[in-house]
């Protein structure tokens, strides 16, 4: 069993357990550590660290957010933010906004297709967290619009579809600064999502963004291959990044990954989450 797990959500994003219930699946499973990293928002934080304190389980505040990158799907982590911090709360609120506008001109988009439906039917479906596409695609399923939600992704919702709207997101650069002003640490979520199959153009990229404040990179995955984690784990070493792993745990729905595992060398231990909190201490001294 691992010490700990850097890469959860709950029901305040995407997840389907809320967080003193993920809080205390971890404890059962015997975790040290634990970091809630919903997407975009910060709401669960509060009731998950109230719960570490009851259980003693040491709850890490985190986020995951979406950036723009040129290539494939970037997701950056911030540890140990501050959730009163007030800049942070303002750009959250920014790309919640931009979230009710994108439902917004989904709609509009179907509706001008001839598929009537309307946003409160959406919000209705019973899909969990934040409302996206999941739930557009359900509620046509549901009004016969489709034969089944992969064929609404198909056909309707597919980024690049006919009913697809842009996602709001943040440069990198802006992301790691307020993540950074919340007196948070960046770290590159799953680097293979950004599909650069030449490992010198992930080099460069891994670079760029250390040049922008990046302080990390989630080596462990559970969809990285050994030979990635190996390439991962040699690259924040070159360019003296604190290592990350966690499983993406989002509940236990049917094929899964479970709250602490899947994420490759069974011998982690917890000096990894000492060293994201040692970094994270020097940077307080400095600022
Ligand atoms: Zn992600
Ligand atoms: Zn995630």
């Amino acid at each position: 069993m691992r010490a700990f797990d850097l890469h959860i959500h709950t029901t305040a994003s995407d997840g389907i357990m809320s967080p003193a219930e993920v809080v205390r699946y971890a404890k059962g499973k015997g975790l040290r550590a634990i970091a809630i990293t919903d997407h975009d928002t910060i709401e669960g934080l509060q009731e998950g660290i109230q719960e570490g304190n009851k259980l003693e389980l040491e709850v890490i505040p985190g986020v995951e957010l979406s950036a723009d990158s040129l290539k494939g799907t970037m997701h950056l982590l911030g540890y140990y933010i501050d959730p009163t911090c007030s800049e942070l709360v303002d750009k959250l609120m920014v790309v919640q906004r931009a979230r009710v506008e994108r439902n917004l001109k989904m709609v509009e988009k179907l509706r001008a297709l001839g598929i009537n439906i309307e946003l409160s039917e959406v919000k209705a479906a019973p899909e969990h967290g934040q409302i996206g596409r999941p739930h557009f695609a359900y509620t046509m399923v549901q009004k016969g619009y489709a034969h089944n939600m992969q064929d609404a992704f198909d056909r309707y919702l597919r980024k690049g579809g006919p009913a697809y709207v842009e996602k709001f997101k943040f440069t990198p650069q802006e992301a790691m600064d307020f993540i950074g002003k919340a007196g948070g640490i960046t770290v590159l979520a799953h680097p293979f999502t950004l599909n650069q199959l030449q490992p010198k153009d992930l080099e460069a990229l891994i670079v760029e963004l250390k040049g922008q404040g990046l302080e990390g990179i989630e080596v462990y995955y559970p969809e990285h291959s050994e030979g990635q984690r190996k390439f991962y784990r040699y690259l924040a070493q070159k360019y003296g990044l604190v290592i990350s792993g966690g499983s993406d745990f989002h509940g236990l729905a049917k094929d899964a990954v479970d709250l602490g595992e899947g994420y490759g060398d069974r011998e982690l231990t917890y000096s990894l989450v000492e060293a994201i909190k040692t970094r994270r201490e020097q940077r307080v001294k400095v600022l």
